[in-house]
Parts: C-alpha cells; sequence; structure tokens
C-alpha cells in the first residue's frame, strides 16, 4: 500500500484542504503578479515562434544547465533525446523530494510556483508532450493546494488546456523518487524501479518516450533565458560552472536552502553561507549528498562539492544535500539510523538489497563491527542492486569504515578486520 499511496483518510484531506498540515500560510505570487514582472513571456515566445527550440537548447547547452534533481545529465541533451523519439510524448517532473536532507524543490514551489510551472511548460513545449504530469511528494500537502491553485489560475487565464497540466501525489515511498518507479506509480502500479534499457527517454509513461526533470532544473529555464547562459554557468567556483541550491542541516548557525557557486567547498559553504559551525561544535564529517551519497571526513572538507569531484573519493554530491556532523555526533548512531531508513526504503524487488540492507543493519548493531565482511556485503550490493538505492545504500558505511576509524574507536566502537 504503502508504494501504491493514495490512501490518506478522509480527516487528514480535509486538514490538508484547510491548510493546517503546512506550518505556516504560504503567501506566493499570484499569476497578475508573476505576469506583471514578465512571467510567462519565454513560454508565449516559444509557443509564438519567437523562440526555437534550438535556441533554448543552445542556450541550456551554454548554461551548462544539468539535472538537479541529481543525476546531472545535461539538460538539452534530455531534451534532445525524447525528441529524437516518435511521438505521442510525455513530460513529467519530478517534485517527490524525498532524499534524506534535501528540501531545494519544496523551497522554490512555495516562493515561486509559477516560475517552476512556466520552466515545466517549456520542458514540455520543447518535446511537443501531450500532457504534463507534476509528481508532488505526498509530504507536502501545503504545496498540492498552492499547485492546484497555480495551475486553476493558468487554466482559467487560457494559458494552458484544462487537465494539460495533472498534478499527481506521490506515494510515501523514497523509491518513487526514482525516475522509473515514478513512472510505475504514475501508472496506478507499486513503485517498482525498471530495468533499463530501455530508457525512460524511449519507452516512458505508457510506454511512450518521456522527459523527466526535476523541479529545480525547469525552474532556472526562464531565468537563463532572460539573463543569459553566461549569467548562469560564470557563477562557479574552482573551475566549475552554475549555481547549485545547498539544503543545509546538521550543525551550523544557519540552516537552509543557500544558492551558492557550484564547485564550493564545505569549509566556504559553512563560512560564507552557515555562519560558521553552531556554537560549540567542531566539524568531524560531513554526508556531501544526503543519506545515499556517502560521508567524508572534516579533513576533506576542501573538496570542490559538484557533479563529478567526489568520485574519487567513493561519493557523490546528488540533489546537493549537505548533513553537517560534529565531534558530538554519535556516528554508529548515524549508519544504523540510515541503514534502517534503506532497508526500510528498499521496494523489495531484488535480494541484493531487500536482504543486504536488513543484513548489513543487523551487522551495524553489533557490539564490534566486523569490516571484511561489511565490505564484501557492501560490494555484493553495489555489484547486483537493480538500481540507485541498493547501490549506494552501503556508502556511508564504506566511508566509516575508511575515513573514521579514529573517530569510531573513541566512540568505543571495536572495528574487526
Ligand atoms: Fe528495489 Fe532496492 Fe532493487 Fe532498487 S535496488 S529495485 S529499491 S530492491
Amino acid at each position: 500500500h504503502r508504494h501504491l499511496g493514495h490512501a490518506t483518510s478522509p480527516a487528514v484531506e480535509a486538514a490538508i484542504d484547510a491548510g493546517d498540515l503546512h506550518p505556516e500560510p504560504i503567501d506566493w505570487p499570484r499569476l497578475d503578479a508573476y505576469r506583471a514582472a514578465g512571467g510567462y513571456a519565454l513560454l508565449e515566445a516559444c509557443r509564438a515562434g519567437r523562440v526555437t527550440v534550438e535556441t533554448l537548447m543552445a542556450e541550456l547547452e551554454a548554461a551548462n544547465l544539468r539535472g538537479l534533481g541529481g543525476a546531472g545529465f545535461p539538460t538539452f541533451k534530455k531534451w534532445y533525446f525524447v525528441r529524437q523519439e516518435a511521438g505521442p510524448r510525455y513530460c513529467v517532473i519530478n517534485a517527490d523530494e524525498g532524499e534524506p536532507g534535501t528540501f531545494k524543490d519544496r523551497y522554490y514551489l512555495e516562493r515561486e510556483p509559477h516560475r517552476f510551472l512556466e520552466g515545466a511548460l517549456v520542458s514540455a513545449w520543447a518535446v511537443e508532450a501531450e500532457a504534463l504530469y507534476v509528481y508532488l511528494r505526498d509530504e507536502y500537502p501545503g504545496l498540492r493546494r498552492v499547485l492546484a491553485e497555480a495551475i486553476a489560475e493558468l487554466e482559467a487565464a487560457g494559458l494552458i488546456e484544462p487537465g494539460y497540466v495533472v498534478l499527481r501525489r506521490g506515494a510515501g515511498a523514497y523509491i518513487c523518487g526514482e525516475e522509473s518507479a515514478l513512472i510505475e506509480s504514475l501508472e496506478g502500479k507499486p513503485g517498482k524501479p525498471r530495468h533499463r534499457p530501455p530508457f525512460v527517454a524511449q519507452k516512458g509513461l505508457f510506454d511512450r518516450p518521456t522527459l523527466v526533470n526535476n523541479v529545480e532544473t525547469v525552474y532556472w529555464i526562464p531565468g537563463i533565458h532572460e539573463h543569459g547562459a553566461a549569467w548562469f554557468a560564470d557563477q562557479g567556483r574552482h573551475g566549475r560552472s552554475g549555481l547549485r541550491s545547498f539544503s543545509v542541516s546538521g550543525r551550523v548557525k544557519r540552516p537552509g536552502v543557500h544558492l551558492a557557486p557550484a564547485g564550493i567547498t564545505l569549509n566556504e559553504l559553512i563560512e560564507e553561507y552557515c555562519g560558521g559551525m553552531a556554537e560549540g561544535h567542531r566539524l568531524a564529517g560531513y554526508l556531501p549528498g544526503g543519506a545515499s551519497g556517502g560521508i567524508l571526513p572534516a579533513s576533506k572538507a576542501d573538496i570542490p562539492l559538484d557533479f563529478d569531484t567526489l568520485q574519487a573519493e567513493g561519493c557523490f554530491i546528488g540533489s546537493a544535500a549537505l548533513i553537517v556532523l560534529s565531534d558530538q555526533d554519535d556516528l554508529r548512531g548515524v549508519a544504523t539510523n540510515l541503514l534502517a531508513f534503506f532497508a526500510d526504503e528498499s521496494c523489495g524487488q531484488c535480494t541484493p538489497c531487500r536482504v543486504g540492507s536488513e543484513k548489513m543493519l543487523t551487522l551495524l548493531e553489533r557490539d564490534a563491527w566486523d569490516a571484511g565482511a561489511l565490505e564484501r556485503l557492501a560490494q555484493v550490493m553495489m555489484d547486483a542492486s537493480i538500481c540507485g538505492l541498493g547501490q549506494a545504500a552501503p556508502n556511508p558505511v564504506l566511508g566509516l569504515l575508511k575515513d573514521f576509524r579514529g573517530e569510531l574507536a573513541a566512540q568505543n566502537l571495536i572495528i574487526k578486520g
């Protein structure tokens, strides 16, 4: 049921409709205000033929806009691949923001839903999509209301055909953020990742070619067109290009979403954007990419944070969720918490992930860690799991065994092997 979702009770539904499940009422720029500030000019220019898809793709390429859901795949190329396939085609926006520590998509959806919708509609236009689906994380009920109202505004203003944008509730499952599981869920089936090939660009929603883009990726499209590709591309640091919305949580003075240059280091980010470490805390390490991107020690807080830059460490930045740990954090607790999460969220389709994550959790709960057994199990999970969940689940444990032996010993954890 969990993976099928849609099981909310009438009482919860009523609370959602009343806005009670959102911590504070959201005051967002309505359609009139957005249009008065130049909003939807790009969409209208695209539809009128004043901006061609080739021009826009060239702009996105020059801006180096990449998939900000975590994969980092060049956006223009994704459009190109979907456009190669015969129609009808679909466009799906992945708003199932479920990576632990990630909350940037929510930030933009709450503040500028029409900016997001314009980017999404331009993407749908770029692949001549029959319909645009927005798959929204079910734990964002307040946002569902915002988006439903914004879509209704667009319909009333005649900017979209009624029913062209379909807002769908997520299934409350982490795995449904994986694009092929998301598509299965949209089709009304349990959210289980598909084998590839075929890729969703070839056979996606209802077996049709499908463009799947992340919320933040499409959010940037109107701005890149308006200000020019260089405005976005030139903002990187340490040889990287573009902007990244870092979701920072943990032991810093100012957690939250920080828009910063791609390639910034953790030390720089903490100092320049987060007001330093929280009072009385010393940096011990960090998770650079939420639950799945691995873990790095304080001695490696000078690595530029961007797609591909952490590969040598066996880590990745993914959706840029930085969880900052201090000398006062319990490292075994971090590892068991993450593995319990993965074991709970495994879709159960393949043995290495379903059994492996449970087994790894059991090994971590023992008085002493058997490094050899953990590493062998990790290898099987990485080699043989169908999707990224099972492949990435061992990352934090491997990182702890590699870089945190001294800290683990100081926390009285015995490690064998
Ligand atoms: Fe499902 Fe895990 Fe296999 Fe992915 S790796 S398909 S989540 S069981």
